[in-house]
């Protein structure tokens, strides 16, 4: 955090250097936009393949079929999820958070997209709705669906709780869907889990110390978000142990709920619709 009382003095000039209007950093009009006429036309019809249903203070692993949909809804009561995303071919490819938010902001909503780790930098999936869109941003700056949060761990919370151990974070839950949808040993599984999508979390920054904060999720049963599956995809879902997370997470004391999540298959391919390429760089670096 920012110190409240600097060692160092302010040049001349300091204002004038405060001043300074910011630029964006990556314009979103220079990216391939996605037909989301195209894509949302092709729900007339869909037929529904599968669903999981995510117990509370645990989490579940799904497929989803390039060109395919899915939906995450909330059931019984208010309660936030954390996905995980991977190329069900190759789980280096996986949801990249950090440079998701450099493009589309600190929360995403209809006509975003999930990109996937270097060197592929894809959209592994893109939303074509989300019921809490109307939500914005709070006057605290809060919003829901954020990727500026990691997701909740037992290694912080062994931190903070100097040496807790609780093993229904969201991050164990995923380690242990990874493994028992893959096969893999724990702790290889554990290597492959990433940082998450907040689905329905609402989140934002202190404007005085611009801390990562969280208040109740504005989620209510029946509303969903939902999205195109770029490439065959293996996800997870954990349903949080901060439940609506408007007090606390990494322990048993927030009342949870469970998640739903449901495949849909469209009739027939969006127009003009093909898989995404991997990304065009040729990886030469320079050499
Ligand atoms: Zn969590």
């Amino acid at each position: 955090m920012k110190s409240e009382h600097p060692v160092h003095p302010a040049p001349a000039g300091a204002a004038a250097r405060k001043a300074v209007r910011p630029v964006i950093c990556y314009p979103v009009e220079n990216l391939p936009r996605p037909d989301l006429t195209a894509l949302q036309a092709v729900r007339a019809g869909w037929v529904k393949t599968g669903e999981t249903l995510v117990p509370p203070r645990d989490a579940a692993a799904f497929r989803v079929p390039a060109g395919h949909f899915f939906r995450i809804v909330s059931v019984e009561g208010p309660q936030v999820g954390d996905l995980n995303l991977w190329n069900d071919a190759d789980l280096s490819e996986r949801f990249y958070s950090g440079k998701t938010r450099a493009l589309h902001g600190t929360h995403l909503s209809t006509g975003d997209r999930m990109w996937s780790s270097f060197p592929h930098l894809r959209p592994l999936a893109t939303i074509t709705d989300d019921t809490l869109d109307w939500y914005g941003f709070d006057s605290f700056g809060g919003a829901v669906h954020d990727v500026i949060g990691t997701r909740c761990d037992p290694c912080t919370h062994n931190l903070l709780s100097h040496g807790g151990q609780y093993h229904h974070c969201c991050h164990s839950n995923l380690t242990r869907a990874l493994a028992a949808a893959t096969g893999l040993p724990l702790h290889q599984a554990e290597s492959h889990v990433h940082d998450v999508l907040n689905v329905f979390m609402c989140t934002g920054f202190t404007r005085d110390t611009g801390q990562y904060f969280m208040k109740a999720s504005p989620v209510r049963p029946g509303d969903y978000i939902e999205f195109f599956a770029g490439v065959d995809l293996l996800g997870a879902l954990s349903a949080c142990p901060g439940g609506d997370c408007s007090a606390e997470h990494s322990s048993d004391v927030a009342t949870c709920h469970p998640l739903l999540v449901e495949v849909f298959a469209p009739p027939s391919p969006p127009q003009g619709w093909v898989r995404p390429a991997r990304n065009g760089y040729d990886r030469t670096h320079g050499v």
